[in-house]
Formats: structure tokens, C-alpha cells, sequence
């Protein structure tokens, strides 16, 4: 599985750095935004170090698919309430112009009563 040493997210994957991890499985792993938007505001990353989804190819469908269905179970379980009045909102930035700033693949998850810091 390809790693980048340098990469903050590789690092808190590898467990070299602490995060407020509330999901982890072969694949993906899902900790709390250091600095949140939203009452609620985690990150679904995927274990396997790829830049943005513009790194991501034909064998990623699977695991990009499993992110999605990942996001509403932890949203649930994080305390973003039921729809139509609770939700929750699901960000992907990609490249610096896409507001991108961690350049390890993430799923912004935020949620809970507004308003929000940011969006
Ligand atoms: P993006 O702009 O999409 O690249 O967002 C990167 C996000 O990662 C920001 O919301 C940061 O607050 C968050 N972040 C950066 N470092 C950490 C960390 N060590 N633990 C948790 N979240 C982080
Ligand atoms: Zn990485």
C-alpha cells in the first residue's frame, strides 16, 4: 500500500500521531477535524495514501463507494440528526484551488445545529 513519510494523514493512519479516531477499519479510518466547521465535523480518510480524487483510478470504485455509504452511519453516530430537519454535509476539496490544504485523499463530514464556523 503506497505511504508518503511526510504526509500528516499517513502519519495519524500509522498511528505516529494521535487523532480523535471514532471509526477504523482495513481501509478507511475516520477521525475528528482538528479545527471543526461545524458542531460536528469529522474526516474519512482512506488508509492508502492517494493526493485527491484526481489520483484515483478504476480499482479506488470500491473504497470510494464504501466512503460514501461510511459517512451518513457515522454522521448518525457522531449526532447529526435525522432528515430531513438534522443532515449533514459532505466536502471534498481538491487542489489548492479546490481549497485543498492536506494532500492525503479526506471526506469532510459536518454536521449538527447551525450556525457553522465555515459554509
Ligand atoms: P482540506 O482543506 O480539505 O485539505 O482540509 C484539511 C483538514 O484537515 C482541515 O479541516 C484541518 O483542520 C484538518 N486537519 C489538519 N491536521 C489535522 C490533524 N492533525 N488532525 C485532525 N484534523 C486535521
Ligand atoms: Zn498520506
Amino acid at each position: 500500500m503506497h505511504t508518503d513519510p511526510n504526509c500528516i494523514f499517513c502519519k495519524i493512519v500509522a498511528g505516529q500521531i494521535p487523532s480523535g479516531k471514532i471509526y477504523e477499519d482495513d481501509e478507511l479510518i475516520a477521525f475528528k477535524d482538528i479545527h471543526p466547521a461545524a458542531p460536528v465535523h469529522f474526516l474519512i480518510v482512506p488508509r492508502e495514501h492517494m493526493e485527491s480524487l484526481a489520483d484515483t483510478h478504476a480499482r479506488h470504485e470500491m473504497l470510494l463507494g464504501r466512503i460514501l455509504l461510511l459517512a451518513p452511519r457515522l454522521a448518525k453516530e457522531q449526532g447529526c440528526g435525522d432528515m430531513p430537519e438534522g443532515g449533514f454535509r459532505v466536502v471534498i476539496n481538491n487542489g489548492r484551488e479546490g481549497g485543498q490544504e492536506v494532500f492525503h485523499l479526506h471526506v469532510h463530514v459536518m454536521g449538527g445545529p447551525r450556525p457553522w464556523k465555515r459554509g
